[in-house]
């Protein structure tokens, strides 16, 4: 982890006492695709972070090399000429959120979509839970006690859930006795200027805590793959 690393370590400082707790699941982000250019352009030297710069030089008609490309989009970004970065869309697999992460997340409604784990098609009988960092917290005691109260309450909703499915109760019912800590997953579409917009809102302090987690783990990501497209969104104090 390279970026905002004191952030996440920060968040993560409970995560040691989190392991043994009842169905707990931590996140995951995994891309599984994202634009690539055609042959044809491979050949020219463009890449999937330099489509956006190569489709605006279409404004003046000109030319310039893969690194004319990279500097071109830190300029476009710079003159807020943004829509050239919706050339390139990534897909995510993302794991262990919570459905109150989900509900924050789907806010987010230009450029971006989702497709979701069905809670009423899929069996919740395994299903896992995102139990909170508590990072807010000094005292280690004190951490152990509000977990141990998350688990109890986990484990009632689930024997609940368990007493009423075999009663008869459908899953779309069932669903409705789970908090909102109950986790579940989803592959997201995004464009690199939704994304952008996202980082800009959930990377910031001032973000729920979880949904600030994930926007660290996948700016992390998106940083490997195009970093003149997403540097600029790195803080002051994350630059450190
Ligand atoms: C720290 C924080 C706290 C928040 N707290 C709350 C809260 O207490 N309650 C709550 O309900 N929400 C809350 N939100 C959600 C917030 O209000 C936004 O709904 C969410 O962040 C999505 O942002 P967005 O609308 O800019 O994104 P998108 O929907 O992706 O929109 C992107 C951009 O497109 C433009 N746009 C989109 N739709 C329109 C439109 N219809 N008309 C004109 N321009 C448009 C805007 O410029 C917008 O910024 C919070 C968000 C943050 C980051």
């Amino acid at each position: 982890m390279k970026y905002f690393a004191r952030e996440l370590d920060h968040i993560e400082r409970w995560g040691y006492l989190r392991r043994d707790l009842f169905r707990n699941e931590e996140p995951r982000i995994k891309l599984v695709g994202m634009t690539a250019p055609t042959e044809e352009m491979v050949a020219q030297g463009i890449s999937t972070e330099t489509l956006p710069a190569y489709t605006a030089r279409q404004s003046h008609e000109s030319e310039g090399t893969r690194e004319d490309d990279l500097r071109l989009n830190k300029k476009l970004i710079s003159w807020g000429h943004h829509t050239c970065l919706e050339a390139v869309q990534f897909v995510y697999y993302v794991t262990g959120i919570s459905k109150s992460l989900a509900g924050q997340w789907t806010r987010h409604r230009i450029g971006i979509g989702w497709t979701f784990r069905s809670t009423r098609y899929v069996k919740a009988n395994k299903n896992m839970f995102i139990y909170p960092a508590l990072e807010y917290i000094d005292s280690e005691d004190q951490v152990k006690a509000v977990y141990q109260a998350y688990d109890r309450e986990h484990r009632h909703a689930m024997d609940v859930y368990d007493e009423l499915q075999k009663l008869g109760v459908r899953n779309q019912e069932l669903r409705r006795l789970m908090p909102v800590g109950w986790s579940t997953a989803a592959y997201v579409y995004v464009n690199a200027r939704s994304l952008r917009h996202f980082f800009g809102l959930r990377l910031e302090k001032s973000a729920e805590w979880e949904i600030r987690r994930m926007a660290y783990l996948m700016y992390n990501d998106a940083m490997d793959i195009a970093p003149t497209l997403f540097e600029d969104l790195m803080h002051e104090e994350a630059r450190k």
